[in-house]
């Protein structure tokens, strides 16, 4: 028998685990507690969500839709590996499953799965008040890709919540081993993921890991963009053997200098096959330098005030 952590200790298990989480609206107080019991609870439910779009996503399960209300589970665990908290509390995402998975479950006594389940939301035991849901934004085709990010914040999801419980990772299962209407989540599986959780379980809870960037370079391509980031800082100069260390003139010459080079690396970097994507993030990354122009313009614009103030 365990209590429902309080929304302070779930949102606090959840960021000690490394989680990185958002907090959308009222989620602490949003939930479907006027219909049903929540609690006590025995575990944590991983679906996928069927749908695209992170903003999409976060929304349908925060407000449901006319046939099933909101929230439609606690939290959403989007492709980038970030948490969207929607709701605490009862939630819809459980619906009715195996009463025998449930014990099972309870007593972390199965194998490597529990047992296939039999019974499902027509002539199952309500899930609901047992589980702690997490939904999982993928398509659900088996096609569409989980990002090692995603996967990670499954992990540590999972592993914070049996860590607040005293829980093993057996305390964690698929929609598809509690109800036998579900198939939820496909493209990993759930033995595979609570062998991560375990892993997990047996360390201290860890820090985040980075997030993932959209593009992928090779070490000869990382090489050279780290090249072009050194040579965008501007060069100290000394000038004419005064104390100065800066003057207009350097700015602009260093300046010219560095835009060749960094012209010529591109120029090189697009020889070497890079996709559009990362032609365009290394653009970004080339036009959003800190201020390029800006400290040209300041250091002439300094000058010049200094010399008409002389
Ligand atoms: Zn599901």
């Amino acid at each position: 028998m365990a209590a429902p952590l309080s929304a302070v200790r779930f949102l606090a298990a959840l960021q000690a685990e490394g989680v990185r989480v958002v907090e959308v609206g009222n989620w602490r107080t949003h939930n479907r507690n006027s219909r049903g019991p929540w609690g006590p609870v025995h575990g944590i439910l991983i679906h996928h969500t069927v749908t695209s779009g992170t903003d999409a996503t976060v929304r349908i399960c925060r407000d449901g839709y006319t046939e099933l209300p909101g929230p439609l589970c606690h939290g959403v665990i989007a492709k980038s590996g970030r948490v969207y908290l929607v709701g605490y509390g009862r939630a819809n995402h459980a619906g009715g499953g195996d009463p025998r998975v449930l014990q099972q479950v309870t007593d972390e006594s199965y194998g490597t799965s529990p047992s296939r389940p039999t019974k499902g939301n027509l002539d199952g035991t309500d899930g609901n008040c047992h589980f702690y849901g997490f939904e999982c934004e993928n398509r659900g085709d088996g096609k569409d890709p989980w990002p090692e990010v995603q996967l990670d914040a499954i992990e540590r999801v999972a592993a914070a919540l049996c860590r607040a419980h005293d829980w093993g990772a057996k305390s964690t299962i698929g929609h598809l081993e509690w109800s036998k209407d579900k198939i939820d989540p496909t493209g990993f599986t759930m033995p595979a993921m609570r062998a991560r959780v375990a892993k997990r379980l047996a360390g201290k809870p860890g820090t985040p890991t980075p997030e993932e960037d959209d593009v992928s370079l090779t070490p000869q391509q990382a090489q050279q963009l780290a090249e072009i980031h050194r040579e965008r800082a501007i060069a100290p100069w000394t000038y004419k053997g005064t104390a100065e260390t800066r003057d207009a003139y350097a700015y602009l010459r260093d300046t010219s200098a560095a835009i060749r080079s960094v012209d010529a690396k591109v120029t090189a970097l697009k020889a070497i096959d890079l996709t559009d994507a990362q032609i365009a993030a290394l653009a970004e990354k080339v036009a959003s330098a800190p201020g390029l122009a800006a400290t040209i313009a300041e250091a002439v614009a300094q000058k010049i005030a200094d010399r008409l103030a002389e």
